[in-house]
């Protein structure tokens, strides 16, 4: 008899051993990994617009033109080693390589009415460093080669601005560099505005710096290096990021809003803090503080679900985890018009805990972001970004090449509210789905499937605070058949903002992705890359180099997920699929997917489903999920501030201290109001023994005469 409890005992343990909780190495973190190459420089095809260079000297072929990795303004001229030696970084490589954008890339459409004609490129071009769009190579006031910001929010700020227009005249394998014009933001016409003085100047390497000499006979000649050959970020036709070889639309680019904020001005920065209740305000930020804070809190939430028979979908452990990769994420690039660099793309992460109506919990993680990414987006590389006006065709339309700041509050539900059996199981009549919207449009009548019975916009999000759609665009088809995502599967729809719609890992596997394959080393299951909408975990795709992963044998559903039987639960992966396209020629390809787009978790009693903007906090009917009120009591807050009482821990497990300033009396009752304890306490602190107490909820009455204070406790 003894011998059965004691395996009892050990049994759950067992059952539940699971795999480890570790979320992707974020990017600004990647640029300091060594970077192995056995790269030769080759020339690029042709000079010409967009492509990705590495600027070498002609002469010798062993020193680079780069951007200084902490200095984003100064351009430096150093060893080719820096690239291909043994101590190469990711970061000395992405700061060599730079991208010429032709400066009427993102002009008009035609004036004249929107017949679908274009300004015709120039064959002038900005020299654009990879790392930071939003920077261009100029000139300081002394001539020397330096990098300044053309064009973001932030414009405003440095004493240096503005861009050079450049000729190559020559080969790739043998040019000079010529600027024939200089533009620079002018802080009272709030525009950027050329340089009447300046006259054409050469590139010239003199002892080690760059500068810019009016005397041609001076011009040192450089060799222009095919930066892709070094690290993968180009999508060639017919592969699998454009299995149907649509062309670069040579459409102007969508304006940005001109009443953009900065991103020190954004609510979820600002005000935040003084919107949510005070008790949760000790979660927010990336402190050991708040991580404690946060941690207290899930307590609270798992033992007031116990309680109610109910539970979390996943363990604590898994939360916090996720929430510290969250918290991790710096921004790297220059990349997004008023995204700041070294702020954090997810400003807090913090749990609720509220009821409705009716009693019922429904606990959340609220993530608090800017969707906005990290790393470089290539944004200008989409060959057929989304439309951004209504009513025109695409060819009159602008499109999308710019990406802006959102103000996200996301809130993921913690409590297991069960998995559906069939798909229409989830009723999306509230929120509309892909497939009855592309049917209103088109007077179709779409069979419902796990790609479009799916919500209008985001269904999840990244830990990197980017928000995830459905692999399938408003027109049914998937978004790389229309070639409208880059190399990391990124864009930005007609309000600007940065989503995923495919799996960038899988699709080149540069390193550089929103997770990579040295994550999996030295873990046993793929990284957590993001979760959905509805309360499920999403993981990055099982690789055939790791093999002997938790789960690595166990398909996955038509909803992308799977059950390793080891406790978890049901999670997502991401996962690539064999496609026919049913486009002409109707070509195979892979499809690279992070979130299929249907739910396969149980989303009919979430309240504020798909509401995932900051505005929540001001709806008096869902604000509390988000934080605008609480009824959270943590364990050591004071119960009554002018009698001193404390009262703590609560959830209490094996005994209860009480602080009080004099001596008073104690009184316990359990949660049908009958007295089970009495006891006289000195000033002090007490101890009450609670090992006896059954769990569920008792009330604790603290007297003495400067009044009387009642608390609630819970035992679990
Ligand atoms: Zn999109
Ligand atoms: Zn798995």
């Amino acid at each position: 008899m003894k011998k059965i409890t004691f395996l009892l005992a050990i049994m759950p343990s067992m059952v539940f051993a699971q795999f480890n909780f570790y979320g992707p190495q974020p990017f600004d973190q990647i640029l300091d990994n060594s970077f192995s190459t056995s790269w030769t420089p080759a020339p690029i095809s042709t000079i010409e617009n967009r492509k990705y260079i590495v600027i070498l000297d002609q002469a010798t072929m062993s020193n680079v033109v780069n951007l200084n990795a902490s200095n984003i303004e100064t351009i430096e001229y150093s060893l080719i080693s820096n690239i291909t030696g043994a101590s190469a970084t990711y970061s000395s490589v992405m700061n060599s390589i730079f991208q010429i954008v032709d400066e009427n890339t993102h002009f008009e459409n035609d004036a004249g009415g929107g017949s679908g004609t274009y300004t015709p490129l120039s064959g002038l071009y900005k020299v654009n460093p990879l790392m930071h769009s939003y920077y261009n190579l100029n000139a300081d006031a002394n001539f020397e080669a330096n990098a300044t910001d053309g064009g973001s929010v932030y414009i405003t700020e440095p004493t240096n601005t503005g861009y050079l227009l450049i000729e190559f005249d020559g080969t790739a394998s043998s040019t000079t560099i010529k600027a024939v014009e200089q533009w620079v933001y002018n802080s009272t016409t709030e525009a950027l505005e050329e340089v009447t003085s300046w006259v054409d100047r050469y590139l010239m390497i003199d002892n080690g710096t760059l500068v810019w000499t009016t005397n041609s006979a001076n011009a040192s000649n450089f060799y222009l290096a095919d930066a892709t050959d070094l690290i993968d970020i180009e999508i060639t036709s017919g592969s699998d990021y454009n299995p149907l070889n649509v062309s670069y639309q040579p459409n102007a680019t969508a304006a940005i809003p001109s009443n953009i904020q900065t991103m020190e001005d954004s609510r979820i920065i600002t005000s935040l803090p003084n919107d949510i209740a005070t008790v949760l305000t000790g979660q927010l930020g990336n402190s050991t503080n708040a991580t404690s804070v946060a941690t207290q809190v899930l307590d609270i939430i798992e033992t007031t679900l116990t309680n109610n028979g109910e539970s979390l979908r996943y363990p604590k452990a898994f939360y916090l985890a996720f929430r510290e990769n969250m918290l991790s994420h710096i921004i790297s690039s220059s990349d997004v018009y008023n995204g700041r660099l070294g702020n954090n793309t997810v400003e807090h992460v913090y749990f609720t805990n509220e009821s409705d109506v009716n009693g019922n919990l429904h606990p959340f993680m609220v993530i608090a972001c800017h969707a906005t990414s990290t790393r470089p987006n290539l944004l200008v590389d989409v060959n057929r970004p989304p439309g951004a006006q209504m009513g025109v065709g695409y060819a009159q339309s602008t499109v999308t090449r710019n990406g802006k700041l959102g103000k996200f509050l996301i809130k993921i539900p913690l409590k297991d509210y069960g998995l559906i059996s069939t798909l229409l199981d989830n009723d999306l009549s509230a929120y509309g789905d892909l497939a009855t919207d592309f049917d209103a449009s088109h007077g179709t009548n779409t069979t419902k499937d796990e790609y479009n019975y799916t919500g209008l916009a985001s269904i999840g999000v990244a830990v990197d605070g980017v928000t995830i759609y459905p692999a399938q665009n408003n027109n049914l088809r998937f978004a790389v058949e229309d070639a409208e995502v880059t190399s990391s599967g990124i864009h930005v729809g007609g309000g600007l903002e940065l989503h995923y719609h495919a799996d960038g890992h899988a699709f080149n596997g540069n390193g550089i992705n929103l997770y990579n394959l040295f994550d999996y080393q030295s873990n046993n299951h793929p990284p957590v890359i993001g979760i959905s909408y509805d309360g499920i975990a999403l993981f990055g795709k099982y690789e055939a180099s790791f093999s002997s992963m938790v789960g690595y044998g166990i398909a996955l559903d038509d909803f992308g997920g799977h059950d390793h039987g080891d406790g978890f639960g049901y999670h997502y992966h991401a996962h690539t699929q064999s496609i026919t396209s049913s486009s002409a020629p109707n070509p195979t390809f892979d499809e690279h997917i992070l979130l299929v787009g249907a739910w396969k978790g149980n989303i009919n009693n979430i309240p504020g489903f798909l509401e995932v903007k900051d505005n929540q906090l001001m709806d008096s009917d869902i604000g509390k999920y988000a934080g605008a009120t609480s009824s959270i009591v943590l364990d050591v807050e004071d119960v009554d501030v002018q009698n001193s009482i404390k009262i703590f821990p609560n959830p209490a497990k094996s005994f209860v201290k009480i602080i009080v300033e004099e001596k008073s009396n104690v009184i316990v009752f359990n949660n049908e109001g009958k007295k089970i304890m009495e006891n006289n306490i000195k000033a002090g602190i007490s101890e009450i023994n609670i090992n006896d107490f059954t769990t569920g909820f008792y009330y604790i009455k603290v007297s003495n005469k400067k009044g009387t204070t009642t608390k609630k406790v819970i035992v679990n």
